[in-house]
């Protein structure tokens, strides 16, 4: 397994769409796996195939509720609850965070590692994760969710930090010392 380089806000991959996996391989297999160490490496709780620079529709997650590693493969929400409103990070723009409304609870349908449908359905942190991974899969971010000030903010705050990744990409064992763990 091997940590990836992230991409940040600015490197276009993050505003692309992703392509359906039509049969889960092996090399779908080795990017989970390498997906799952970078997203530890970084101390996330989520990472989408574009945040390494891969257009598969793959996303991994691991919120420490007891739900344990999940791989989506191909996610889509098929039932949605309730509202609620939550600080959300990305991976993909560190240091910035902001309130998103998201569903209060979702179900959703995906292939697992192993290619096998799966439903998963999660409430707060979880679903709160598999909404905005889901959202990355579609080239959306969670500032896209932020009122127009609240947004411009957000971006006025990223021009002044993104001067730190160089190449538009964080290299996940030099962030490791960061220990804020709401960055999905
Ligand atoms: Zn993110």
């Amino acid at each position: 397994m091997s940590v990836l380089d992230i991409r940040v806000l600015g490197d276009p991959v993050l505003r692309q769409e992703t392509t359906p996996v039509a049969t889960v391989t092996d090399e779908h297999r080795q990017l989970i796996d390498d997906m799952f160490e970078t997203m530890r490496a970084a101390r996330g709780i989520g990472l989408a195939a574009p945040q390494v620079g891969r257009l598969e529709r793959i996303t991994v997650i691991e919120v420490d509720d007891g739900s344990g590693p999940i791989a989506l493969v191909n996610p889509e929400i098929v039932a949605r609850e309730g509202t609620i409103k939550g600080e959300e990070g990305c991976l993909s723009i560190p240091d910035v965070f902001g309130d998103v409304e998201r569903a209060a609870a979702v179900e959703v349908q995906a292939l697992d590692r192993d290619g096998r449908p799966i439903m998963v359905k999660g409430a707060e942190l979880l679903s709160r994760c598999m909404q905005h991974e889901i959202d990355h899969l579609h080239g959306k971010l969670f500032i896209d969710h932020l009122s127009f000030l609240k947004r411009r903010a957000a971006l006025d705050e990223w021009s002044r930090l993104r001067d730190k990744y160089p190449g538009l990409v964080v290299r996940p064992a030099a962030a490791a010392a960061r220990h804020k763990s709401t960055e999905l």
